[in-house]
């Protein structure tokens, strides 16, 4: 049973990059894959033609149900609360207010922001803006998560924390995940499978299939 599928999938940009060249991908539902490759190899480029974003020039793509995106960037509403920005997915969805507040709060208590759903982007730190983010992310109730470099720009502690949170949702929830990263370590800290991309030109070379010691769900 497949969340995501890629056959031959090609991405030209304009007459010019070849960024993905005949890309076949099966993602099993519930399914942890990491994509790793030198910058520029078009782990972004994938990630923008799965979510929607962007357009294959060839082949065909597809997806079980809406996906939801996170950025390295957060892109939290700097005007919004922490509560409000993660209930923010719920209001667009027209979730009821008594009933999108009090799922933000749950969203936010998960990733151990209890006690700042008050405060605005610019009064937390950069890792707890990473967390408001993953909060709201996980607020849109998608079984799809296509994340580009999530936590690139945090220290190795709350790295650490953020992969727990996410695993510990992931797993509850029973999510299919795509993740983009540069770090080799943190694809296998996270991973079933590790996919790795070669620049020249944007083809798979390589899984990985990761052997946990743990059992899964
Ligand atoms: P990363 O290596 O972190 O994925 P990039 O610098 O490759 O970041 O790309 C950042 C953004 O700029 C992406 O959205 C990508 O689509 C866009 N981009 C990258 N290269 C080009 C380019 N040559 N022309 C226009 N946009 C580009
Ligand atoms: P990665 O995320 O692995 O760094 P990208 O998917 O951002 O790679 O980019 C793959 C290739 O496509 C790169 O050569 C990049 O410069 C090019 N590229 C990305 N986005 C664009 C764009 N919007 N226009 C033109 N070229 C792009």
């Amino acid at each position: 049973d497949n969340a995501v599928v890629l056959d031959e999938v090609t991405k030209r940009y304009g007459r010019g990059t070849l960024a993905l060249d005949g890309i076949d991908l099966r993602v099993r539902r519930g399914e942890f894959v990491c994509f790793v490759g030198a910058s520029g190899c078009g782990k972004s480029t994938l990630l923008n033609i799965v979510s929607g974003l962007d357009k294959a020039t060839s082949g065909r793509v597809s997806v079980a149900g809406r996906p939801a995106l996170m950025f390295q960037e957060h892109a939290l509403m700097p005007w919004l609360s922490s509560l409000d920005n993660v209930a923010l997915p719920m209001r667009l969805a027209g979730v009821p207010k008594a009933q999108r507040l009090e799922r933000a709060h749950e969203l936010l208590a998960s990733v151990h922001l209890g006690d700042v759903v008050d405060k605005r982007p610019h009064e937390l730190s950069g890792g707890m803006r990473q967390r408001v983010a993953l909060a709201r992310t996980l607020a849109t109730e998608s079984q799809v998560l296509l994340m580009d470099e999530p936590f690139g720009a945090l220290d190795a502690m709350t790295r650490d924390l953020l992969h727990d949170e996410l695993e510990s949702v992931w797993r509850a929830r029973g999510l299919t995940v795509l993740f983009v990263t540069h770090n080799v370590r943190e694809a296998v800290r996270l991973a079933d499978r590790v996919v790795l991309l070669s620049s020249r030109p944007g083809r798979v070379v390589q899984e990985y299939p990761i052997e946990l010691a743990r059992p899964r769900r």
